[in-house]
């Protein structure tokens, strides 16, 4: 099995995938494959012309940083992008949040973020919902106690951003 790829700065972050021996190992696999393809491939990573909201988020603990940037009509988001650097987790989790935003109201996205917050903080009804889409991916990170502020840094910056402009 492939470990994780390393944080960026510090040595204590990085730790083996998650393993569940009730889902099988072709399940885990195909979990990790799809983190690393978002991590290597980001969606709607950059930067946009006329962002209406603008927040920067950093987790110390690992060293990551994410800038997520909205574009507003009313309360729907019309665009998103996000840039930063950091673990595969991280950046990861910013990808595949940007790709569910698009045409959504800050009260749809609310729900979608706290049901993923949810998750990764080790509810297991959440990590069944199927609103989560693809995020699912993610929901080994609950047993990852150190990587769980890494999973919720884009959301963290999301959150920010739908309230600072609202
Ligand atoms: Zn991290």
């Amino acid at each position: 099995m492939r470990s994780w790829p390393a944080c960026t700065r510090r040595a204590s972050c990085s730790v083996m995938p998650p393993s569940d021996g009730r889902r099988g190992a072709d399940l885990t696999a195909l979990y990790q494959d799809l983190i690393l393809d978002h991590y290597r491939r980001p969606r709607n990573r950059g930067l946009l012309e006329h962002a209406d909201a603008t927040v920067t988020k950093k987790n110390p603990l690992c060293g990551d940083v994410i800038t997520v940037q909205l574009e507003l009509d009313g309360d729907t988001v019309r665009d998103v992008k996000f840039a930063g650097e950091g673990c595969a987790i991280s950046q990861a989790s910013a990808s595949m949040m940007t790709q569910m935003l698009k045409g959504r109201s800050a009260q749809d996205i609310g729900r979608v973020a706290a049901t993923f917050t949810r998750m990764i903080e080790g509810d297991s009804s959440a990590a069944a919902d199927a609103s989560l889409g693809e995020l699912r991916a993610l929901a080994g990170v609950a047993r990852l106690p150190q990587r769980q502020k890494c999973a919720l840094l884009a959301w963290s910056a999301l959150t920010q951003a739908l309230v600072s402009h609202g």
